[in-house]
Parts: structure tokens; sequence; C-alpha cells
């Protein structure tokens, strides 16, 4: 018997967590966060407490309630069972979940519940979570997306949520040190998390599941869609989110035609634009920021996330055509250097802006925290690297030649600016997509605002939008969908389910969470 279990990716766009299950084989497609439902309770600085682990996002319904999937130390605290009733401490719930652990189950059954995660890209709405489950369960993913996961960890900020490819184990231990020697604390100990990576293309086994992968474009490098066949031959199409209109276009087309007249049993489409009709282009963007750059005589400042290389080409090319520098994020330069990519920062017509850090003279040891921003080493220990100290673009540069680059800054780099002093006359392009929900138009307000205090934008302050989607149109997935035609169609990633109607033998428009539909 094969069945999908939708735990997220219904009822929205994003956090996708679907369990596929057959004969005892349970795979998770994608085990991301819902921004919907986290942002239904949390905000940036209201955030599930880090101390309160797995509990605080169990409570709060944004990882399902099951057995054998999560990590020993967020369940049971080792060793707390015995402390508390020492301590005298009845209550108990605390520290000792009603859940069975990965490892509880493992040893009671003799084999793992959970066999692995097929992790299609490196967006958090995919892979969050990840970093609740035990490190002993393989998360199945391209190497490209392995590396971006490392990025995203050394990069980041050290909390329980961004556990993806570490994981502390937590047990009872002891101070010893501070105001209180020899009383309780948590004690942790760093692993690695199981991986099993591939190259687009290749196949692999997961018991008695075949699984075989394509790579497709989206917004982020290393993006996978799956074909998965059960032990009795069904088939299970994930396309996880993908587009037709990147740089890796003939990726996501390559997919389409090897699905062509395939019938699988089950389809779950990304559906995050099935309301729009027309369809993006990375080349069109290309051509307007062109335009945009070769009318500006000051700076010109484009905002994108540092994940997305596709975009950081769009712009690098543009630039290029305006006989421009381009002063790259060291998020992506670091990202670039971990795909061996090095050499496209080439500290001439690429650079890496270098801010100031720490107590902000440019001196390497005030970039001890964010180590990144100094070079292309996050370890010192390891190695020390202040290449981009030594070869970077500094503000003083940019703010004495302005007309000669585009720098990439989002709203989140905008202190910068203060340093950076862009004369009026200057540009701000944000090449995301544009606002969609409450908080997306409250820092709308607030980019708009610095924009006003630097004068840049003239008049108006209004960013200029220039941006194509990481999902397929509506018409794309339509002709996509009819042309593979599955039996049963499952809309995931999508506010617009409604929409999918008719496309497929059967169309699961509201997919019950946590309900086991039977293929
Ligand atoms: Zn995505």
């Amino acid at each position: 018997m094969t069945t999908l279990t939708f735990y997220g990716g219904v009822g929205g766009i994003g956090g996708n967590q679907i369990l596929l299950e057959d004969s005892g084989t349970r795979v998770f497609l994608d085990f991301g966060v819902s921004f919907s439902r986290l942002g239904t309770f949390y905000d940036e600085f209201m955030r599930p407490r880090s101390g309160g682990g797995l509990r605080d996002l169990l409570m709060m319904g944004l990882v399902p309630k099951l057995d054998g999937i999560y990590r020993e130390g967020f369940l049971h605290l080792e060793g707390a069972e015995e402390l508390l009733a020492k301590l005298g401490i009845d209550d108990r719930s605390y520290w000792v979940s009603e859940l069975k652990s990965y490892g509880e189950v493992l040893k009671r059954d003799g084999k793992p519940w959970l066999s692995g995660v097929l992790l299609t890209h490196a967006h958090l709405d995919h892979c969050q979570y990840i970093s609740m489950l035990d490190p002993r369960v393989p998360v199945y993913c391209s190497k490209t997306t392995k590396a971006i996961l490392e990025a995203m960890t050394e990069m980041g900020r050290e909390t329980f949520e961004n556990e993806l490819v570490i994981a502390k184990l937590r047990r009872i231990g002891y101070y010893n040190r501070g105001y209180f020697p020899g009383t309780l604390r948590v004690a942790s100990e760093r692993i690695q998390r199981k991986f099993m990576t591939f190259e687009p293309g290749e196949m692999f086994k997961v018991n008695g599941l075949d699984v075989e992968t394509f790579e497709v474009d989206h917004s982020v490098p290393g993006t996978t869609a799956f074909l998965v066949t059960t032990s009795d031959g069904k088939r299970i199409v994930y396309t996880g989110d993908l587009r037709f209109h990147g740089r890796r276009a003939e990726a996501s087309r390559h997919f389409r035609e090897s699905l062509k007249d395939s019938r699988p049993d089950a389809m779950i489409c990304d559906g995050a634009r099935i309301k729009e009709v027309e369809k993006d282009s990375e080349q069109q963007v290309e051509r307007e920021c062109t335009e945009l750059i070769s009318k500006t005589k000051g700076l010109v400042i484009v905002g994108f996330a540092w994940k997305d290389l596709t975009r950081f080409e769009t712009i690098r090319n543009a630039a290029h055509a305006n006989g421009r520098i381009f002063a790259i994020s060291p998020k992506t330069a670091y990202l670039l250097n971990k795909l061996g990519r090095r050499n496209e920062v080439d500290d001439e017509s690429v650079r890496v802006y270098v801010r100031r850090a720490g107590a902000m003279l440019y001196s390497p040891g005030d970039y001890s925290y964010v180590k990144y921003a100094a070079g292309y080493s996050s370890d010192w220990d390891r190695h020390t690297d202040i290449t981009h100290l030594k070869q970077g673009v500094r503000a003083y540069r940019i703010k004495a030649e302005p007309h000669r680059y585009v720098v990439h800054l989002t709203y989140f780099d905008f202190s910068e600016l203060l340093d950076i002093l862009p004369l009026e006359g200057s540009l701000f392009i944000s090449a995301t997509s544009e606002p969609f929900d409450e908080e997306g138009r409250i820092t709308e307000e607030k980019i708009k605002a610095w924009l006003e205090r630097f004068s840049i934008n003239t008049p108006g302050f209004e960013p200029v939008y220039v941006h194509a989607s990481g999902h397929a149109s509506g018409l794309e997935l339509k002709e996509f969908i009819h042309d593979t035609k599955p039996r049963f169609l499952f809309p995931v990633h999508t506010e617009h389910p409604e929409l999918f109607k008719g496309l497929a033998e059967q169309v699961f428009e509201s997919i019950e969470v946590g309900k086991s539909y039977e293929l």
C-alpha cells in the first residue's frame, strides 16, 4: 500500500512536509517551515525559544506529532528522569515528551521508522526543520544543495533551528564555571548529520523505493525534482519548486519532456503562481536592469537574495554592459567559493563589498563574529582568510566614485548607506518580488524612508521592482500537467488549489493536513 500524508505545504505557500509511505518504508518529501504558520504567532524579534526546542514547535503546530523521527535530546533529555526524581519535580512534561524519538523506535522495532528525507532545495520553507530530525535520518539532496546548507550553517547564527548539517546532541550536564558551579545545565556535543548526496540525473534506492532525480530551474542552484517508483510500481512525481524561465530553464524543460505522457499515479505540484498567466523572463530582468543602470548617473544599488546565483549573473551582466564594477555581498561570494566558482569574483569587474564590523576599523580582528565578511573562511582555528579585507571594495571607494559601481545591498544592509553616502540621483532596484503580505508592506515603508533619507529614486522614493519569479506561471503549469497526465494531482505550495480543478483524473483541491491518501 502506498500513501501520501501532507503535514505541511497545504493551505498556503511553503512549509512542505509530505510523508510518502510504501510497505514499511517512509520518506519525507521536504521538511520545511511554514512561514505563514510561524508568522501567525511569531515575528523577527519573537522567535520560538531556543532552549524550548522541539517542544515549542510541536505545541504551535509547526512540525507534526509523530513517533520515530525526532532527536532524542529534544524529546527526552538524557538523564532527566532520574534527576527530576532526585530534585523532587513531579511534572516532567517540559523535559520528557510523550512522543517516542527516532532512537527509541529504532531500538524497539530493530529498524528505523523514517528512512530519509528527499530534499528538493535549500530554501527554508523546504528544509528548515530537518534540524529537528534525528541526525541519523539520511538527507538525500544534490551536492549543490548540501553545499548551500553548509554555507547557511557556517554563516548563520548558531540556533537550534539552524542545525541543518550538524546536530548538537543534548544531555544533562553541570556548570563547571560561572556563579553556580556544579549546578545543572544542558551540555551538548556537535556531530555531523547524515547526508546522501547525488548529482542531478543520478538514481538511487531507499529500501524498496527507486528514486530518479531531475535538475530543475528555480531561484536557488541545485534544485531537484523527484520521480519515485514504489515496490509495486506506483509512480509519484514531486516537482518541488520550479520554473521554466530562468537561466537553467532547459533543465526544467528536460524534466517536463521526460515525464511527457508518463501517466504517473500521483503528481505533487508546485502551485505558487497558478493564478498568473504571464510568463516571467530572466532575460527581461537583465534587459531592464541594463537599461536602468545606463540611465543612472550616480550609484546603483540592487537588492536580491544572496543564494540566488541566477540573479547574481543577471546583475553582473547588466553592470558589465555598463562598464561598472559589481560589488557583491560577501555571502554570495562565500557561496560561489563553496560551489567551486570563486574565479567569478575576479576582483576587477566583480568584487566583494567589505563592510566595517566590530570596532569598525577595517581591522582583521573586527570580523571574528562575521568571519565570512572578511574572507572565505568561517573557521579561523583552521585557517584565517581576509581576502575581502585586502581585495574587496570599501564604502569610501564607492563614495568617491559612485558612478563606477553597482552595489549589492538588501534592506538589511541599508546601514551601509551611512558609510557609502550615495549622492542624489542614485538608483535602488529591488530585484525581488513585490511585497505580498503585511510584513512585506511594513518593510517596504522602511525601505522608502531610507530612500527618502538619502534622496535615492527621486522623486517619490519608490523602490524600482525588477523581478522574475522562482515559480512557473499558471499557463506553464497547466501545460506541464496536461502533458504528464497524472491520475491523482495534489497541488501544494499554493494559495489557489481550486485553480487546478479539472487538470487530472482526480484533483485534491482541499488536502486535509495529517490525512493519509492512498494511491
Ligand atoms: Zn523555493
